[in-house]
């Protein structure tokens, strides 16, 4: 039998060429798109490579050493990405998260940071930077990001026991480092400090209850995260996902836990405190309880596509009209404008209504963009 093989790389570069109106109106800072949703966080994917290969993100098997990652020039330089998120800002956006891949390995990312820091929004305010990473160089890099005007970080940590967690990221990375990277983040200011864990049933959901233990009466938010069916190597199986509302149950068995407000319209976990005052923990149900109504989150690229959905199969390519040298910023402000009223993007909701094994209409798993690419 011959096998069909499908070049990744080449469907990454897939993205529409975005439509300047005729009309250029500036920017209000009050975008909505068809749901009436506001623009209002920025997500920036900084590098498509990493130093792990967490199964449900990067599975070995794909991202080996034929796997084509982006060349340096494809690349948005620090300036693209400044000049971008400028754009962004007087349309709204207020929140800015660096990802990737892994953030820490784009060479100088503290320059960026300090770029970022400098632009405040419309009224005057500093835009809140933080930063998703795998903290396997926090240790090194948190002093240089915090004096470069980062305030704070998201760490990723899959379990507390070392064999556990060497599996997940399948480079034999140890727990102790992830907890050393913290340590430093803490130390320097950074904060505060969340970390997410992405549980998959069956791999790593015995480790609930001992990061619970772990981080509680630390200061540091523990986030639950339901594994997602994002890309298109994963392997994803619902069997695999544990829902949220049963890991609440198995928390609460050991800790006793009350529900509190969200700190902002379009929150992605819900919020839960211990009884006890031992701190606050989060649960992301991506999977079991949607949450596009409010989702007001745009990602850019490493490449420069804007990407309106973490589900999309095809991008707006904002660096063509960087690059192209003749679009001014009015001009890519409208475009930007007209790509963000135009979205009706809601695949978690559309997914939620679907039989388990349906496919949502408009999505095509094959051609999904990948995490590590579109940025967490
Ligand atoms: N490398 C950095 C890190 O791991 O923190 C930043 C990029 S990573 C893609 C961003 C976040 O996405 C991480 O917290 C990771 O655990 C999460 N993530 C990746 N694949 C996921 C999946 N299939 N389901 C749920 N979360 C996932
Ligand atoms: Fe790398 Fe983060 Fe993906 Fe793990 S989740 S493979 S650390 S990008
Ligand atoms: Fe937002 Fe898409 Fe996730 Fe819905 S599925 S919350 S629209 S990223």
């Amino acid at each position: 039998m011959i096998e069909k093989v499908i070049p990744l790389a080449d469907l990454r570069y897939a993205a529409r060429m975005p439509h300047i109106p005729a009309q250029l109106q500036a920017p209000t800072g009050m975008l909505a798109d068809t749901l009436s949703r506001p623009l209002h966080d920025l997500r920036i994917s900084v590098t498509d490579r990493c130093n792990f290969r967490c199964s449900y993100c990067m599975p070995s098997e794909v991202f080996n050493k034929d796997y084509a990652f982006l060349p340096q020039s494809s690349l948005l330089s620090f300036e693209e990405i400044t000049r971008l998120t400028k754009i962004f800002v007087a349309h709204g956006v207020e929140k800015i998260r660096l990802t990737g891949g892994e953030p820490l390995l784009r060479k100088h990312l503290e320059v960026l940071i300090g770029m970022l820091a400098r632009l405040t929004t419309p009224s005057g305010k500093p835009l809140d930077i933080t930063l998703t990473t795998n903290a396997s160089l926090l240790a090194k890099k948190a002093q240089a990001l915090k004096d470069a005007g980062l305030q704070r970080v998201t760490v990723s940590l899959d379990g507390l026991d070392d064999a556990v967690f060497r599996r997940m990221n399948d480079v034999d990375f140890p727990v102790a480092d992830v907890l050393k990277g913290i340590e430093v983040a803490h130390k320097v200011g950074l904060a505060p400090i969340k970390v997410n864990m992405v549980v998959k049933r069956g791999t790593n959901d015995a480790e609930i209850l001992p990061m619970a233990r772990h981080f509680r009466n630390s200061g540091v938010v523990l986030r639950f995260i339901e594994y997602m069916d994002v890309g298109a190597t994963n392997g994803w199986r619902m069997d695999e996902v544990l829902p949220s509302a049963q890991l609440l149950e198995r928390l609460q068995a050991g800790f006793p836990l009350e529900a509190i407000d969200a700190n902002y319209t379009g929150e992605t976990a819900e919020r839960w405190r211990y009884r006890d005052g031992g701190g606050e923990i989060g649960v992301i149900s991506s999977v079991t309880k949607a949450f596009c109504g409010d989702c007001n989150r745009a990602r850019l690229s490493t490449e420069g596509k804007l990407f309106l959905c973490l589900f999309a199969s095809q991008g707006h390519d904002l660096r063509a009209l960087l690059r192209d040298g003749s679009y001014s910023d009015e001009q890519i402000s409208a475009a930007v404008a007209h790509i963000w009223q135009g979205r009706s993007d809601r695949y978690s909701e559309l997914r939620a209504a679907l039989p388990p094994d349906a496919s949502v209409p408009g999505s095509d798993g094959a051609r999904r963009v990948e995490m590590s690419y579109i940025g967490g």
